[in-house]
């Protein structure tokens, strides 16, 4: 059982959220919870990751994000190898990390969970690209510049939608390209429009996943490549849209697993790691197992499928334990 939470650091990025003030609904729920709080407030990219690591040198109980997933990211950058739990207060447009954990986006509901009794904490997995971490993932070639046409005007103003207007500048530079990979020392070679290494499925759709075997919580990352761009494909978009979870289809998407992934490719290609664009390919990549504990709420229980990924690929012999709260 976690001790109760009576002191804690929360970084705010002031530039999330849809314009709400936010510093009174905190004040109202930590006055009344009696906890005392401090705040520090990000300016510029950076920031979140330094006022963390500045934060965690005093003797708190957690530390509280306000912000999206890029704040949240930065936050994680600056927690791993602490043993302070982390908050997350949603703010972004799409939360793809409280979605998966089931944080609520409600400011009150998020905070509710700093004094639920008992607490409820989870181990999370984070991923490791040179010397950065990243929660969400990495995606190469369509899946990147599906995120990078999705500016932060748009986002802020039009939500989850301006995914959706950045989709069709992106299917115009649809390239196939073969990716080499290299699994835990196995090698693969896929052709494909976008890999996308994936720490959590989320999309940042309530409850839509990209894929249903891909667990925060176990140790490996997925690697998705689709392997084509056709009207199969937009089925299969379609119908994980309407069922909010991915069927399984092996002629259009290969989904390896591993622990350390090597990617590099025929063509070059645009990067995005945790929504931030980056440098060339190769990228290493490898997972760092339950890095991070974060507060979620009580009424978790994802229960994963236990199945194989697709008949011959290589099986690393994964059972997908059920996340059972402990
Ligand atoms: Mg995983």
């Amino acid at each position: 059982m976690e001790k109760k939470i009576r002191n804690i650091h929360i970084i705010i990025n002031p530039g999330s959220g849809k314009e709400k003030s936010i510093l009174p609904v905190i004040n109202t729920f930590m006055q009344a919870a009696g906890i005392r709080w401090e705040a520090s407030i990000t300016h510029k990219a950076g920031d979140a990751i330094r006022l963390t690591r500045t934060a965690s040198r005093n003797k708190l109980d957690a530390i509280a994000v306000y912000g999206g997933d890029g704040t949240v990211t930065e936050v994680v950058n600056g927690l791993v190898g602490t043993e302070i739990p982390l908050i997350i207060l949603p703010g972004g447009s799409a939360n793809v990390i409280a979605n998966e954990l089931g944080i609520p986006w409600n400011l009150k509901e998020a905070c509710a969970l700093i004094s639920q009794n008992p607490l409820r904490t989870r181990n999370i997995d984070v991923g490791q690209l040179n010397n950065r971490y990243f929660i969400a993932g990495i995606s190469i070639g369509f899946g990147a510049d599906l995120i990078k046409g999705a500016k932060r005007e748009a986002k802020s103003k039009f939500g989850i939608l301006a995914y959706f207007f950045s989709l069709f500048t992106a299917m115009q530079k649809l390239k196939l390209t073969i990716y080499h990979l290299k699994v835990d020392g196995v090698s693969h070679e896929v052709s494909g429009i976008t890999c996308i290494v994936a720490n959590a499925g989320n999309l940042g759709f309530t409850k839509v996943s990209l894929d249903k075997h891909i667990d925060i919580c176990d140790g490996l990352l997925d690697i998705v490549i689709v392997r084509k761009a056709d009207l199969k494909l937009l089925k299969l978009i379609a119908i994980t849209l309407i069922k909010r979870r991915r069927p399984d289809n092996f002629e259009l998407v290969k989904h390896l697993q591993g622990k350390e992934i090597s990617i590099s490719s025929n063509h070059k290609q645009i990067i995005q790691c945790d929504g931030e664009i980056l440098e060339n390919l190769p990228l290493h990549i490898k997972i760092v197992p339950g890095a991070i504990r974060v507060l979620i709420p009580g009424k978790y229980n994802k229960i994963i499928a236990q199945t194989s990924l697709e008949p011959n690929c290589q099986d690393k012999g994964i059972f997908f334990d059920s996340l059972n709260i402990s």
